[in-house]
């Protein structure tokens, strides 16, 4: 029996997807309108196509729409529902329009369902960033088109042939919306810095960070400057750390656990509060769910939820006097990452790496590095993820890691070692980080005269959720061959779609480190 159909992330039931409950917890109820909220969006963005119209208003709404949908973003089916309305009600005054029915969206066609799906949740990824650079006042006109374009173009019948050209078109265009979020903030923040991160909580009241959203700590920061409240990242907040004007508050302390998928095992006992900025949230358990706070998209019924005033602002003085009502602990808590690591470095943004362009390069002419790999992307609950740990620790001593989002904890504690006076890991920050990491890239091949492809680098990618997606889309899009992708593949491409992928592009499913090493050194 199908209560509910969703398979656009990697834990999906079955590999197949989920049709009785989510995996990662969303309701039937949740998920159902869900897709009721696409399809109203879908057919807002036909309505503005075919009558010209271009309002931003209605392209917030898209692009909240498609963010709450993300995985582990909105568990609320209320607030979905409320999102649904909105549509509706803007699709109307456009003369009201039907194109696609929920039950429609992922059922039909195996080939057109898989490359609909696979534009779909490229635009979900993509509306994650947009929405991020939009709260520091930055949009881009060519952005905020292609949400109207690809929404509208998920209705339409496309050939193999269009829908891949309209893959490729939006890998290109989500680089723009990476490189919108990058200067938003980076504009905001100043350029990243590398910076040792202790992951030491110190005694006293503490409220812990996590998701994505630059701007909600810079308030929570500002709003407890002089107050004893100590402020602790989480997973992919942890690269904050390195940005000039967050660091600059002394509160700003260090980095509490790992990523998402352990939420429930390392915020069980915690005498805090933890704010949620954006994904990933996992269901709270009844030992945390009081101390959770959320905001923007990130619901979860009943939770504490905190909203922006309609200049953006966010008053968080409950979380704060819960933070100090708790206490914290008594005495300092010496932690450490997975692998028994009491710091971890982060910070090796674009700028920092191009700044060492110049003593990278002679490093390379000189054979002591011999090769760069980009371990990046989501970490997740299930097992075979260990590869990501093992591959970074057979990697050769003379070869550089870069990373970036939160599969990264995986290894991010390890001390591989240096190459002069580069560690061997470098943490490029977060999951939109991507961008920096192709433009360094981009310029390394540009010094050494060659093509990206032709560079001594391999990308390792570990996938979960959608940003995952709009990101190897763009990465397609630029050309980019022989990527390695795990833990296993996207179940909504259909073979015919996977065959494609990989006689087009080369893409490689992870085997074991040994044999995928041996496969990429050549030996
Ligand atoms: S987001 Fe993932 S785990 Fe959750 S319902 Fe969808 S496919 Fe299943
Ligand atoms: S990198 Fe992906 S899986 Fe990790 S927290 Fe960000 S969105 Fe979630």
């Amino acid at each position: 029996m199908e209560n509910m159909f969703c398979y656009q992330c990697e834990q999906t039931a079955n590999g197949t997807g989920c049709a009785v409950s989510g995996v990662c917890g969303k309701k039937p109820d949740a998920a159902n309108e869900q897709d009721a909220l696409t399809c109203e969006l879908i057919a807002l963005a036909t309505a503005m196509k075919q009558k010209g119209v271009d309002r931003a208003q209605a392209v917030d709404l898209i692009v909240d729409g498609l963010f709450a949908a993300v995985t582990n973003v909105s568990f609320d089916k209320t607030q979905i529902a409320a999102l649904t309305s909105e549509a509706k009600a803007q699709k109307e005054k456009l003369g009201g329009i039907q194109v696609l029915k929920a039950e429609e969206l992922f059922h039909g066609d195996e080939n057109v369902t898989s490359l609909r799906s696979t534009l779909l949740f490229g635009l979900r990824g993509m509306a994650a960033y947009a929405h991020h650079a939009r709260v520091l006042g930055k949009r881009d006109p060519e952005v905020d088109a292609w949400f109207i374009k690809g929404m509208a173009a998920l209705s339409g019948e496309h050939t193999v042939d269009e829908w891949l050209g309209l893959l490729m078109e939006f890998g290109g265009v989500n680089l723009k919306c990476m490189a919108l979020l990058d200067g938003a903030n980076t504009g905001a923040y100043g350029n990243p810095a590398p910076v040792q991160v202790p992951l030491k909580i110190e005694k006293g009241p503490f409220i812990v960070v996590t998701g994505h959203d630059l701007r909600d700590l810079k308030m929570l920061l500002e709003q407890t400057d002089g107050k004893g409240v100590n402020i602790y990242t989480h997973s992919e907040m942890l690269p904050a750390h390195a940005y000039p004007e967050l660091k600059k508050h002394a509160q700003l302390k260090g980095n509490f656990g790992t990523a998402w998928q352990n939420q429930q095992k390392e915020f069980s006992n915690l005498p805090a509060p933890i704010l949620f900025t954006t994904n990933c949230l996992m269901p709270p358990t009844p030992a945390y769910a009081d101390r959770v706070y959320t905001t923007s998209v990130v619901a979860f019924p009943e939770t504490n939820h905190i909203e922006a005033d309609a200049n953006g602002h966010k008053d968080f003085t409950a979380l704060i006097d819960h933070a100090i009502k708790l206490g914290g602990f008594s005495e300092d808590k010496h932690l450490t990452g997975i692998n028994g690591g009491a710091n971890v470095v982060t910070g090796f943004g674009r700028q920092a790496v191009l700044d060492n362009a110049p003593a990278i390069i002679d490093a390379v002419k000189a054979g002591a590095i011999k090769r760069f790999f980009l371990v990046g992307g989501c970490d997740g609950a299930k097992s075979g993820r260990n590869y990501y740990t093992e591959f970074v620790k057979q990697t050769p001593k003379d070869t550089v890691v870069l990373t970036l989002a939160c599969g990264k904890f995986r290894f991010n504690d390890l001390d591989i070692g240096k190459i002069g006076p580069f560690p061997r890991i470098l943490d490029m920050g977060q999951c939109n980080d991507a961008y920096g990491a192709i433009q360094v890239a981009t310029a390394l091949a540009g010094a050494f005269g060659c093509g990206v492809n032709d560079l001594p680098l391999t990308l390792v990618l570990s996938w979960y959720e959608q940003k995952a997606v709009c990101i190897l889309l763009t990465l397609l899009s630029l050309g980019i061959r022989n990527i390695y992708i795990g833990p296993s593949l996207p179940a909504f491409f259909s073979n015919t779609v996977l065959n494609v992928l990989v006689e087009k592009f080369e893409l490689h499913p992870i085997t074991t480190p040994e044999q995928d090493l041996s496969k990429i050194l050549g030996v």
